[in-house]
């Protein structure tokens, strides 16, 4: 048991405005006015007593926004000073639900004792000052943030190009992990880069805030602060970060252009001021390459359900169907990877030989996995402490964090020859001093309090000093029980004791029918009374008194040596804070992969063969997320292969990838083929094992995918504006090492416009874009296209027509359908038959007129629209790339003679090697 070390003082008696006149301003409003001056658009939680109070308006929001009650304190000029207050011992609890509605919050404390404020005068008022800003970008503690998630802060620096090409600078911060990353990208990349950021809370200029072109975009975000322009000045970027660092030259740190370093220092100083003074340790500024990451826009995170549901749910999107990691840190990290994608074949290959280790030793996988669930967040507790909100916990974090680096240490010793990526995550655990955790094992008592003021951490034996204030302390609680013996037996009262309390302190307490008498002489010479309730009575004695004055000082002693030895371990874990940070990322990184490996082999994935050709190729694919549900219900899922690799030629494949056209029933498993093989390629680039039997993937440098308006109700804009939007994005942006996925793009309108769109998109992706594409429609008319477009390829969901309803085989298969079945499939939704039978007479009556004819006769009329340069390339003679493969075409084997084939075979060399010069 832990006796409260100090009784909490009484609201300080400082005059309030009800004390003076109306129309006079009182000292405390003065200060209070003062200080919320200079934090005009935060919430100002202003600290009196046990509360932070709020005024005015301040206090209006608070309480509605918080559901608690609007009181009045005062007057001020006259009139009722609205006020509503939250305790301080449950602040973070309000703290986060008014951050989560988008306020930002001034903490401002009080600065010295009230006592010393009194003897200043009657008149003066306590010092107080704002000592952190909460905002949703710049949190640290752990009861405000998301375990599993990166908090960040993230600043957008934009350079004027004359020529229009603007370009835009960014630096973003976890300081709840230390994180620091910045990069460079175009105007036009901004929205993609955002989404992949995903920052809890930007920093802009007013000016860019405003801006007619970007300003929507950056609404768009959770939380934005435009800032002034001083933070963000180019002249003076390197002068604050080194300021920062405290180093002299940024050299050292880290190479980054003009406008990479004025964002970082407007990240930092924004750091700087919400943390008033106090400065998180930050790892250098790590500088992201542009094009090391798959660029994939908002809209295509948002409809491939990454890390949510359209429903904006995380249950059901594909980060929690692959997440199997055991640690927040690593579940982070999975995060991060999924949002972006690498392009590098060599950096996913070490990923991928990282799992494939795990994969083959189920033993360490398990081993592994143990141990991480015993390590705790350590660069969390890191970061807590760093500024002076830690507690000894996080202390204990770090010496656990230690041990557990030795277990995984020693068990990763015995894989045979551990691949280069689990080799660095070995260098890295070795670095942090033994001797640290050494020092805080000897330092720490076995069960700790949340906070250090509450004392009793530090273990016995660890200090003589402590230990002798300690027992003075406890050798003083004998007195009382001797005490409470000895009154019992002066005073015939058995049931008599002494208790304590947070009001009165130690005081002895009768029942009621006992009271009198300590009140009437001789006892209440020594019996003074304190409090009579509605059982009991209370008194105090002047010896108690005495007593109680000896323990609260031993107390408060033995807390000042406590809060001295917790102050010399945090430094000497601050000091250490490198060596932790890497060994905590180190865990990260093992999680990631025993994780992903786990998944491997728990869903049967395969490792991907990942390289730069413009191949997609795969075989046995599966959907990650639909396989998992349908597995909990006992289904199984149709596994579908799809090739979209550029046609095979001569003796290599030349030119662009494939388009795939996908026609079937409504139901059959069209969106989910598209999905699939989107997810296999963004998962085998982010260095993970892949839902299928095999894969090919010729890296990927973007990924689209659009899905037609009907689909798209559940963001609330379904409009067909959004779709074109969408798909126009798509067809200025798409390169030939781009994957592309169309779902039903077209139909949100009117039939023949819907069909006109599609198709002269998909001329557009073949003959400009020339990019990998998956195409889902209802217009079959399309599939006549194939005809004309020679990358062009017709495939089709297949289904079984039983009895007049459809059966779905959900298999893909070349060919196209030549129908939808959606009016058996609204029999199956069990539309009255009477809608259905006249629903198959007015398509009868449609299906006479044959559009499919149209379509056919059109692919002849219409030459291919006038696409400018390279389909007017193309109408040029044929390269002899082009030739060689008309060569190849041509041939028919079985009909030639051995020596037409001899003959052919000369004529084709000789064109490959016209074509190869
Ligand atoms: P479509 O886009 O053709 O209308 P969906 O892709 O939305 O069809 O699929 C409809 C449902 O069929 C899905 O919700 C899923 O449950 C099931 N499904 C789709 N593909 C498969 C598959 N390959 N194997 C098993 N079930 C599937
Ligand atoms: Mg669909």
């Amino acid at each position: 048991m832990t006796i409260p070390q100090s009784i909490s003082a009484p609201a300080p008696p400082e005059p309030t405005p009800a004390n003076d006149a109306p129309s006079r301003v009182t000292p405390m409003m003065e200060q209070y006015l003062e200080i919320k001056a200079a934090n005009p658009s935060l919430l100002l939680f202003y600290r009196m007593g046990d509360f932070y109070e709020l005024f005015f308006e301040d206090a209006e929001l608070a309480s509605k926004a918080l559901g608690i009650m609007l009181t009045k304190r005062g007057k001020h000029q006259g009139v009722d000073i609205p006020m509503c207050g939250v305790p301080v011992e449950r602040s973070d609890d309000y703290l986060h639900r008014l951050i989560e509605k988008g306020f930002r919050v001034a903490v401002c404390e009080q600065m010295e004792d009230p006592a010393a404020a009194r003897a200043r005068g009657n008149k003066s008022v306590v010092r107080r000052d704002v000592v952190r800003l909460v905002t949703p970008g710049t949190l640290t503690e752990d009861t405000l943030l998301d375990a599993r998630t990166n908090n960040y802060l993230l600043a957008i620096a934009r350079a004027r190009a004359s020529s229009g090409g603007d370009r835009i600078g960014l630096a973003w911060i976890d300081i709840s992990t230390a994180e620091f990353m910045v990069t460079e990208c175009a105007v036009g990349e901004l929205a993609a880069t955002l989404a992949r950021i995903n920052p809890n809370e930007a920093i802009v200029t007013d000016a860019l805030y405003g801006d007619a072109d970007l300003g929507p975009l950056l609404r768009e975000l959770p939380a934005v602060t435009p800032l002034t322009r001083d933070v963000f000045d180019g002249a003076t970027a390197e002068r604050r970060l080194c300021d920062y660092f405290a180093v002299a030259t940024m050299d050292g740190l880290s190479a980054m252009s003009r406008l990479e370093a004025t964002a970082a220092a407007a990240a930092v100083t924004y750091i700087d001021r919400t943390q008033v003074g106090k400065r998180p340790p930050l790892s250098p500024p790590s500088r992201e390459a542009a094009g090391t990451t798959m660029a994939i826009d908002p809209a295509t995170r948002a409809n491939l359900e990454l890390t949510r549901t359209l429903a904006g749910e995380r249950r059901g999107s594909l980060l929690d169907a692959i997440d199997c990691t055991v640690t927040p840190a690593g579940s982070r990290l999975l995060a991060q990877r999924l949002a972006a994608p690498l392009t590098d074949s060599a950096a996913i290959a070490r990923r991928l030989d990282a799992i494939s280790a795990f994969v083959a030793d189920g033993v360490a996988r398990d081993d592994i996995r143990s141990i991480l669930r015993s390590a705790p967040d350590m660069s969390r507790a890191l970061a807590r402490l760093s500024v002076g909100r830690g507690g000894p916990r996080d202390l204990a974090g770090l010496r656990d964090g230690i041990l557990a680096a030795d277990s995984a240490l020693a068990r990763l010793a015995q894989l045979d020859t551990p691949p280069p990526e689990i080799a660095g995550i070995m260098d890295a655990l070795r670095r942090p001093a033994r001797d640290l955790a050494r020092e805080f094992e000897r330092a720490l008592a076995e069960q700790l309090p949340l906070i250090k003021r509450d004392g009793g951490f530090v273990r016995e034996q660890y200090e003589p000093a402590l230990d002798e204030t300690r027992s003075l302390r406890d050798a003083s609680r004998l007195v009382v029980a001797a005490m409470q013996a000895r009154y019992a037996d002066a005073t015939s009262i058995k049931g008599l004791k002494i208790r304590h309390n947070n009001v009165l302190g130690y005081f002895v307490e009768v029942t009621a029918q006992h009271g009198d008498r300590l009140m009437a002489p001789p006892l209440n010479a020594t019996f003074i009374h304190r409090q009579t309730l509605a059982g009991q009575v209370r008194f105090t004695t002047a010896e108690l008194g005495e007593i109680e004055a000896k323990i609260a000082n031993a107390g408060d002693r033995a807390l000042g040596l406590e809060l001295e030895i917790f102050e010399r371990l945090c430094t000497m874990a601050l000091a250490a804070s490198d060596d932790l940070r890497a060994a905590a990322h180190a865990f990260a990184l093992l999680d990631v992969a025993a994780a992903l490996a786990k998944l491997a082999v728990d869903d049967n994935y395969v490792r991907p063969e990942v390289d730069h050709s413009l191949n997609f190729a795969v075989e046995g694919g599966r959907h990650p997320v639909v396989e998992q549900a349908l597995k909990r219900d006992g289904a199984p899922f149709i596994a579908n292969a799809c090739d979209l690799s550029p046609p095979l030629a001569g003796e290599g494949r030349v030119g662009a990838g494939q388009i795939w056209l996908i026609t079937g029933p409504n139901m059959a498993g069209k969106s989910t083929f598209l999905r699939q093989n989107a997810l296999i390629a963004l998962m085998a680039q982010i260095g993970s094992f892949v839902p299928a039997s095999r894969a090919r993937i010729g890296v990927v440098d973007r990924l689209f995918s659009r899905v037609g308006a009907a689909d798209d109700l559940a963001r609330g804009r379904s409009t067909f504006m959004v779709e074109m939007v969408e798909t126009a994005v798509i067809l200025n942006q798409a390169s030939e090492r781009s994957l592309v996925i169309l779902d039903e793009i077209g139909r949100g309108t009117a039939t023949f416009d819907g069909l006109s769109i599609a198709w002269a998109a998909i001329e557009h992706l073949h003959e400009n874009n020339r990019c990998r594409t998956l195409f889902a429609t209802h217009y079959h008319e399309l599939t006549a296209l194939s005809a004309k477009l020679r990358r062009m390829f017709n495939a089709t969901v297949r289904v079984k027509e039983w009895q007049g309803d459809v059966v779905f085989l959900h298999e893909v298969l070349p060919g196209s359908a030549d129908r939808s079945y959606g009016i058996q499939v609204a029999k199956l939704a069990g539309l009255p038959p009477a809608v259905i039978a006249r629903a198959k007479s007015v398509l009868a009556k449609l299906e006479a007129q044959d559009r499919g004819q149209t379509a056919r006769a059109l692919v002849d009329d219409l030459p291919l629209f006038a696409v400018p340069s390279r389909a007017a390339a193309e109408a040029a003679p044929p390269t002899e790339a082009e030739q060689l493969m008309e060569a190849v075409k041509a041939l028919h084997p079985d009909e030639m003679s051995p020596r037409e084939a001899l003959e052919a075979l000369y004529r084709i060399k000789s064109l490959a090697a016209k074509a190869g010069k």
